[in-house]
């Protein structure tokens, strides 16, 4: 699965909307201290579900939406888009025929927010079905922040075997196996 486009709009220093390509490659984020780079780490983050504030270097939900600067007024809404190519990779039967798939969401400032997948709503346990076993899901190893390694070889092993499960690609299985087990 490869990250094809971002669109952020509304998103922490992005007052308008901006659409990053990510050709095939290598691909660098840079610019000046300040500029939103991390920003941009952020957006991924935010738009594939992420519910923790501190994670995305916030004190609130809230304070994800562009809070205005000297020229933009604070906008009303966040939204950020990802595009991934799929080629095979996402294992959920409903999606794997699908060449693309969009994920969205959503946030306002009086708290309403949504999600959707191409562009129809859902809930955000749609998402996080959708990329289990990708990765980029709730123990995403896909994006490796400062300090991750080294929580990686200090955590407990029964911590660590989480993390092997979903590079295996087993995590929906373990979570099927346990929802049946439920009911
Ligand atoms: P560095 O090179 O220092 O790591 P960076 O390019 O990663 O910098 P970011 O941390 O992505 O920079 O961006 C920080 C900027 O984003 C700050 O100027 C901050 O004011 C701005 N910012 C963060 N949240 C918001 C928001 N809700 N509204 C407007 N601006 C915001
Ligand atoms: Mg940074």
């Amino acid at each position: 699965m490869k990250v094809k486009r971002l669109e952020i709009s509304g998103f922490k220093s992005f007052a308008q909307r901006a659409v990053l390509d990510f050709p095939d490659g290598l691909c660098a984020v840079v610019g000046p201290n300040g500029c939103g780079k991390s920003n941009v780490v952020d957006a991924i983050r935010w738009v594939l579900g992420e519910q923790s504030a501190r994670q995305l270097r916030g004190q609130a939900m809230e304070d994800v939406i562009f809070n205005g600067a000297q020229s933009h007024k604070p906008t009303g809404l966040a939204e950020v888009s990802i595009v991934f190519e799929n080629a095979g990779t996402i294992s959920a039967p409903q999606y794997a025929d699908l060449a693309e798939i969009m994920v969205t969401r959503r946030l306002y400032r009086n708290g309403e927010s949504d999600y959707q997948i191409n562009r129809r709503p859902c809930r955000l346990k749609d998402i996080q079905q959708l990329l289990m076993d990708t990765g980029l899901g709730n123990r995403a190893y896909a994006i490796i922040e400062q300090g991750k390694v080294a929580s990686f070889i200090d955590s407990r092993p029964e911590e660590r075997r989480l993390w092997v499960e979903e590079a295996a690609g087993i995590t929906r299985y373990k979570n099927q196996k346990k929802q049946s087990l439920k009911k």
